[in-house]
């Protein structure tokens, strides 16, 4: 069993000490490749993240058919959506966190409140448009959500992130539940102040060779 197997089994029971899922809620993916074929692990529906055995975890193809004993994710219709039209996604988030959940069944955008935000690709991070768990329509809206971002949030329900790995994913995720936890704190001692979209813009830039250089491929 392969060892990104493992990496997605370890980060899945990372979520709940990082406040990010409680229960079974949410889950995760990492692109990979398989007897030869491209595609991506994901969790299995509905199983305690401390049970999980690699042969629970699913491959699925980019078509849609999974090759395992355990039946996939219910979402992995945005998981399969988004790694087909990211290429730039090597690995998945998604979460029922208790910052961003309450944020996203308000239904609205997250406006620049705090430079942080530039973090996920734009100025604001929208809210996809509310469809039933599990829906291509879910997909779609998420999709559409996603645009030049990397992170979303789903109307009454949850939070989606992609980025390079599990870790800088795991981390991406861990960050925006850290800010919809600021921007709710800020809310309730008034209404905050919103940076301009010029400063936005020269965040945005200063993001793009943010942290460590990348290691040469
Ligand atoms: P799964 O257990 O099927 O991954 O579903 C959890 C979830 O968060 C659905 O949106
Ligand atoms: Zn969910």
């Amino acid at each position: 069993m392969s060892e990104l197997r493992r990496q997605l089994i370890d980060t899945a029971r990372r979520m709940a000490p990082a406040q990010l899922n409680r229960g079974t809620v949410g889950n995760l993916s990492a692109r990979a490749r398989e007897n030869g074929e491209d595609g991506f692990l994901i969790t299995p529906s509905g199983m305690d993240y401390d049970a999980l055995l690699p042969e629970d975890i699913v491959f699925m193809r980019l078509d849609g058919t999974p090759d395992g004993r355990c039946k996939p994710s219910s979402e992995w219709r945005f998981h399969r959506d988004v790694y087909a039209g990211r290429p730039e996604a090597g690995a998945i988030v998604h979460a029922h966190s208790p910052f961003a959940t309450s944020l996203a069944c308000l239904r609205r955008d997250i406006p620049p409140f705090h430079y942080m935000i530039a973090r996920f690709g734009g100025d604001t991070i929208r809210c996809a448009e509310y469809a039933t768990f599990g829906t291509q329509a879910l997909s779609d809206n998420a999709l559409t959500a996603l645009r030049e971002r990397c992170a979303c949030l789903l109307a009454n329900h949850g939070l989606l992130v992609f980025g390079r790995t599990l870790e800088h994913a795991f981390g991406l995720a861990v960050e925006f539940e850290a800010l919809c936890e600021h921007y709710w704190r800020a809310c309730q001692l008034g209404q905050p102040l919103l940076l301009p979209a010029g400063e936005m813009r020269i965040v945005l830039a200063k993001f793009a060779s943010y942290g460590q250089p990348e290691p040469a491929a």
